[in-house]
């Protein structure tokens, strides 16, 4: 069964579609619409100072990235970002912060901002909530093409772009619960405050991926999403899981922890058959984008349809699969 934040969106915000315009419905990283002579992908993100961002969080950090985690959902649907909207809430007019965020959107758009709402958020018990942003974004996608979670099938390979597990155990050692050496918490923050979204290696992957979701809630529950839409299971084995160097430095848990449950990478998790690797690994030079094979696709089996296997033989356990906002 589905829990939290997914069965809000089972229960309550998944309808039979009516209209002309159709898309491949809820559960993916993007709508993705054809209209005529045009296939345009469509994503919207919302993201909140203190639920998404910690409470001093640098206001360009926190515009780059809020647009970043949108063009990573477009990555993952294999999109060309083309345009966005900006809706945002404001406690107060504050112009020094409001020109940092405007700098760090900018920093990365490489499409156009044509719109949006300004607002001033709610005030509740004297003062007003913090600032809340909503972006859409839209890319465009060739005729026909588009990639999903739902294509994956048995047989095929795992992959996953870059490291994973950076961005958690950056936010793990700001709030005090993991001592990163110097170095590596200094290596380890812009992987948190600003996430490279993967859309050169996106498009390079339409014709070769069956299945792609971007890692926002960990690679578990991301890979977790792929298996559920396309109705396979998986396995991966958790030495081949890429791990940057400053994480190793922690313990073999810690990095279990991070690099398995930890949410905003904004990596590419993808699924191929075994004939696309060659070409997979070109796509991987041409973007200059690390690529790693973890693991495998098998028919779907009863019960837990995601294994994390050691070398050593035995089962790799975390404590959940990832990140829910309304987990109980
Ligand atoms: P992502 O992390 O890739 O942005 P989410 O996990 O936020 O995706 O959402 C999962 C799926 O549910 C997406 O297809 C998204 O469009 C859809 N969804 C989320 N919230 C709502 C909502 N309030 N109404 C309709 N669809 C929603
Ligand atoms: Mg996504």
């Amino acid at each position: 069964m589905r829990r939290g934040e997914f069965q809000i969106i089972d229960r309550f915000f998944t309808h039979d579609a009516f209209g002309e315009w159709r898309s491949q419905g809820v559960g993916d990283d993007c709508a993705i619409i054809d209209m005529p002579g045009n296939r345009i992908a469509v994503t919207t993100d919302m993201m909140a100072v203190g639920t998404h961002f910690l409470p001093g969080a640098r206001p360009e950090d926190i515009g780059y990235k809020a647009l970043a985690v949108n063009l990573s959902d477009l990555a993952a649907a294999g999109a060309s970002p083309r345009a966005f909207f900006l809706s945002i809430g404001l406690p107060e007019r504050d112009d020094e912060w409001l020109a940092g965020f405007s700098r760090g959107l900018m920093a990365l758009a490489g499409c156009a901002l044509l719109g949006g709402d300004t607002t001033r958020t709610a005030e509740v018990g004297g003062t007003h909530a913090p600032v809340t942003i909503s972006i859409t974004a839209m890319g465009s996608l060739p005729e026909g093409k588009g990639l999903t979670r739902a294509g994956a099938k048995p047989g095929d390979d795992i992959w996953v772009s870059g490291t994973v597990g950076d961005a958690y155990a950056a936010l793990k050692h700001r709030w005090g619960h993991w001592q990163l050496m110097p170095d590596a918490a200094e290596a380890l923050f812009p992987r948190m405050d600003r996430p490279t979204p993967r859309n050169m290696l996106g498009s390079a992957l339409l014709d070769l991926a069956t299945a792609c979701a971007d890692v926002s809630d960990g690679l578990l529950a991301d890979l977790g999403h792929i298996l559920e839409r396309s109705g396979v299971s998986g396995s991966i084995l958790w030495e081949a899981v890429p791990v940057s160097s400053a994480l190793r430095a922690l313990s073999p848990a810690a990095q279990q922890e991070a690099a398995l449950t930890g949410g905003d990478d904004y990596e590419l998790v993808f699924t191929a058959p075994p004939s696309a690797a060659l070409r997979i690994e070109q796509a991987g030079l041409l973007t200059k984008t690390r690529l790693t094979r973890i693991g495998k696709i098998c028919e779907k089996v009863s019960g837990d349809n995601l294994t994390v296997r050691s070398q050593n033989g035995g089962i790799v356990t975390t404590p959940t699969q990832g990140f829910d906002h309304f987990a109980a």
